[in-house]
């Protein structure tokens, strides 16, 4: 068997399997391999029971004494109880609707259970243990990201038979020099390693190993795409001139945002192409520095075009945009998924000929359809939500259209030019005037009723409000204690807040019903959006005063900011309220950080440092390729290393010829993006 064999060639799997797999984004064998285990069930030291912490998921060795069952528990389950037990204390194992895992467990025997020990001191109990025989060969147990139908023991079985039917060796990408100098072990062995270890000191030296080789392969990608945009001359604007525009507008500019357009003016006129990324705070006015952009694009008889992650925030930025460049007779047009027939093929026209000469949009602006007459500059805003594929097909609408990215993510510097080598960098360091910052509070749900009291005054006082719940619907995967959105708009906030306009708005609604939603709260009609994070980016609806965030230990504080930033755009005081039960002090710590915080840059880099759920550079938020070991803020060290040597690579063999198996995988990290033949 090869690794870039299918995994259907796998014994044992067939068709609907390998559909399984997919899911999981495992196609082949190499993808298998490469598929590394999230965490270890640590079966090396099992505990006595007496000993076993409580609410702590560990193993514990015990023998079985006698079964019984089924019974009829109050769900309608049917539940089976084993009593077990070891020279210390007496431990009973239930198992729901699952004759098959009871029915194997041989009275008298002894096995590894393993699972969260709960009841009381008196009277023990695991809920569904997994069970271990005692010859089990290795001692730490893979765990992998599941899907419904897949455990981690079927695909660690998987995992297994791939390393036995594998004939050839797994090459290693790592250049021979490279890996004796930082003494690497050879990659065969570190994905045995890894998926198989013999202890925790294993698994970090493997996982230091597979770290390198990633963060290699990233930094080669990057660079390469970095050299093949940069080739190209850029359009010149000979006439850069935003104070006309700057003067047909009802407010004065901030000094960060003049400097960032005088940035775009130099680079503009400097006949390379613009590749800069624009920084800055939630409301700090990114929009208008694309504005003055575009105004100076269209005076030079160029098109602009402006791609944003989401419906609702392109039908904003089309709307905002419209409004500003309407006194100097610039025309804005609007391209999303749902513009479709008679009205798209006039829209592609008008922007084929020249007559649209800002168009707004989804990723559907960079469909194949569209053509633009002479396109000079192009702006993604929160690039964060974008690949650098999009970005570089974006690039290529053009004759090397000037590109600004917009980001309200603040990334540290060093760790921005990190990511984004020579990609220029304006920031917005500086709030429009008159902001009252928004106040933050973090609050248990004992609060609620309270917390409500007060959300029901600014209502009447003619505000408007955000309620954001993590999930849509409750499944069979959903944590204890979440707030899916919909059970939440019916069970608490509808009869919490009677009278009052309330709609829900979430991801899997049709943009037709979302954009609906949204135009009803931005005409004031509803006064209270109960939603999941889809209104996380740029939403601009300056009479919302109240943010709540229920489950709010679920976020890292990048979101939160980003939540919060939602509020706080109008003159009237805002606030934002944290509602967590959780009491590890970690989270407290965090939300507290962010009630005294409301610097965006502050926050990133307590993030950074204090790594929280939904780190910010999480693998969707920064638009790269996606990494499986490797982690952006944790692995920085390595990162470094990893920049210096591609550096030193590329400079000797700019096309890695001499590195079949390193170009190789840089051509499959970056799949698609570009080719190195
Ligand atoms: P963001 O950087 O989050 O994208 P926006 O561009 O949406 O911010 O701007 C936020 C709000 O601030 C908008 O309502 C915009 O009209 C307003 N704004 C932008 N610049 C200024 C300014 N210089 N003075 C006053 N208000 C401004
Ligand atoms: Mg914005």
């Amino acid at each position: 068997m090869k690794l870039t064999d299918s995994i259907e060639m796998l014994g044992g799997v067939g068709p609907k399997r390998a559909a399984l797999f997919a899911r999981l984004s495992v196609l082949t064998i190499e993808d298998l391999l490469h598929f590394y285990p999230r965490d270890y069930i640590d079966l090396s030291r099992p505990y006595e029971i007496a000993s076993a912490p409580f609410g702590e998921y560990c193993a514990v060795k015990a023998t079985v004494y006698a079964k019984t069952g089924p019974v009829r528990a109050k769900s309608g389950k049917k539940l089976f109880k084993v009593s077990a037990g070891d020279d210390t204390a007496a431990l009973t194992l239930t198992f729901f609707n699952s004759p098959y895992a009871a029915g194997k467990l041989i009275e008298n025997s002894q096995y590894l259970f393993y699972g969260k020990v709960g009841g009381s001191l008196l009277s023990r109990e695991m809920a569904s243990p997994q069970i271990f025989s005692l010859g089990i060969s290795t001692s730490f147990m893979p765990v992998y990201h599941e899907t419904a139908g897949l455990n981690s023991k079927y695909i660690a079985k998987c995992v297994q038979r791939a390393f036995e039917a594998l004939d050839g060796a797994i090459p290693d990408p790592i250049p021979e020099k490279l890996r004796a100098a930082y003494r690497l072990p050879e990659k065969a062995l570190c994905l045995r390693m890894l998926h198989f270890p013999a202890s925790m000191r294993e698994v970090q030296a493997a996982r230091r190993r597979m770290c390198y080789e990633e963060l290699l392969t990233l930094q080669l990608g990057l660079s390469l795409l970095r050299s093949q945009t940069r080739r190209e001359s850029g359009a010149i604007f000979a006439k850069a001139e935003p104070q006309h525009f700057f003067a047909s507008l009802p407010f004065v500019p901030t000094r960060a945002q003049k400097r960032a357009v005088g940035e775009l003016c130099a680079d503009f006129q400097s006949g390379l192409p613009m590749n800069r990324l624009l920084q800055g705070d939630v409301g700090s006015g990114k929009t208008l520095v694309a504005a003055a952009g575009m105004v100076m694009a269209a005076q030079n008889g160029y098109q602009s075009v402006l791609m944003a992650p989401t419906e609702i925030l392109a039908r904003q930025h089309a709307s905002t945009l419209g409004v500003m460049l309407a006194p100097l007779h610039i025309s804005v047009a609007l391209l999303t998924g749902s513009v479709k027939g008679k009205a798209r093929a006039e829209l592609l026209q008008s922007v084929k000929s020249g007559e649209a000469q800002v168009l707004v949009g989804t990723h559907a602006v960079i469909g194949e359809q569209v053509q633009f007459q002479k396109l000079g500059f192009a702006v993604t805003d929160e690039q964060h939500r974008f690949g650098v594929r999009q970005r570089s097909l974006l690039f290529e609408k053009g004759q090397s259209p000037h590109l600004l990215v917009m980001s309200a993510t603040p990334i540290p510097r060093t760790l921005a030019l990190l990511m984004y080598g020579d990609l220029d960098i304006s920031i917005l360091d500086e709030l429009p005037p008159g902001r009252t910052p928004v106040k933050t509070y973090a609050v248990d749900t004992e609060k609620r009723a309270r917390m409500y009291r007060f959300l029901a005054d600014r209502l009447h006082e003619g505000r408007q409000a955000y309620i954001v719940c993590p999930l849509i619907e409750e499944n069979e995967n959903t944590p204890e204690g979440l707030q899916p959105v919909t059970e939440y708009l019916e069970q608490v906030a509808k009869p919490l807040l009677p009278g009052i306009s309330i709609a829900l708005l979430h991801g899997r609604m049709k943009p037709a019903e979302k954009n609906e939603v949204m135009s009803r709260f931005v005409r004031g009609e509803v006064q209270v959006l109960c939603s999941t994070t889809v209104i996380e980016v740029g939403v601009d609806v300056p009479n919302a005063t109240v943010m709540i965030i229920e489950n709010a230990e679920r976020y890292g504080l990048s979101a939160l900011h980003q939540l919060r930033g939602r509020v706080g755009r109008g003159q009237h005081q805002s606030y934002c309220i944290l509602v967590s039960d959780h009491t590890a002090p970690e989270t407290k710590d965090r939300l507290r950080f962010l009630c005294h915080t409301a610097d965006g840059f502050e926050v990133a880099k307590y993030d950074l440092e204090n790594r929280g759920p939904g780190d910010f550079f999480g693998s969707r938020q920064h638009g790269l390729p996606a990494l499986k070991i490797a982690s952006l803020e944790q692995d920085g060290r390595i990162l470094y290393t990893a920049q210096q040597d591609a550096h030193n690579l590329l400079t000797a063999d700019p096309r890695l010829d001499t590195q079949p198996a390193l170009k190789a995988a840089v051509e499959k990290l970056f799949a698609g993006s570009f080719s190195l033949n």
